[in-house]
């Protein structure tokens, strides 16, 4: 039998910056590359909130408060309410990063104090530095406890001017080796929870990180086909691109 998954690409016209398509093709191609068929549904402003049930696995990049702000009006409600049953009950994976991740959260908050609505998925929120504080921009690298095995060095790109705080009961994708992280305070970055992990890391973070690329896919089709036995992939290529960056980044992979 030959598995087929679906990506609901959530906002892609809108909530996509700093390579984040990226991780899309990176997932189909490394699906294809396994012989497991792909299907990717573009979820753009309007779009029917029946094609969510269609989705195996989400993905929203990041983007800027403006486009936050047009994305609320659509995704509040109905839709909302879908999203979160997918990640609390039916455990769908997703990758959501920077103002996506933000998005996850209870609410977060614009440099002039205004509140731009969040999904209520995760109890996190974020925050604008006041006037003057510098964004959090930088190349970034951090261990994650995600992967059976030895701790797995995650490496992308942050920028972000909003500071995400945690809720107590939540678990961060990972300890900061350099960079910021979720607010440059407390060496946390991220937050998975269930099969859904939020992010600052662009890059694209997937091909930086193939691991976590997998870790997608698998929990996948593990949901889906009750099998999450990925055939292993020639990572050369990838492996010799992250030994360069953390040669650069003076961090151990
Ligand atoms: N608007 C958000 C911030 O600056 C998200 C930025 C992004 O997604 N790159 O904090």
């Amino acid at each position: 039998m030959k598995y087929q998954i679906t990506i609901g690409w959530l906002y892609q016209d809108l909530m996509n910056t700093y390579g984040d398509r990226g991780n899309v093709i990176c997932l189909k191609k490394r699906c294809e590359w396994r012989n497991i068929d792909c299907n990717i549904i573009e979820l753009n402003i309007g779009f029917n909130k029946e094609e969510l049930k269609k989705c195996d696995l989400l993905f929203m990049g990041g983007a800027q408060d403006r486009q936050q702000r047009i994305v609320t009006k659509d995704i509040k409600g109905e839709k909302s309410k879908i999203i979160k049953k997918m990640i609390d009950d039916d455990k769908v994976p997703g990758l959501f990063i920077c103002g996506a991740y933000q998005f996850l959260g209870n609410y977060y908050k614009e440099a002039d104090g205004k509140i731009i609505e969040c999904l209520e998925i995760l109890d996190l929120y974020t925050e604008s530095p006041k006037k003057n504080k510098k964004r959090l921009i930088g190349n970034i690298a951090l261990k994650s406890n995600l992967f059976e095995g030895e701790p797995y060095t995650l490496i992308g790109f942050e920028n972000h001017g909003g500071s995400t705080y945690l809720g107590k009961n939540l678990k961060p994708l990972g300890k900061v080796m350099t960079g910021y992280g979720n607010n440059g305070e407390d060496n946390t970055e991220g937050v998975i929870f269930n099969n859904i992990i939020g992010t600052y890391l662009h890059g694209p973070i997937l091909p930086k990180n193939p691991l976590l690329a997998d870790f997608l896919i698998r929990a996948a089709l593990k949901r889906k086909y009750k099998n999450g036995i990925l055939e292993k992939l020639n990572d050369k290529l990838e492996i010799k691109a992250r030994k360069a960056i953390a040669n650069k980044l003076g961090v151990e992979l």
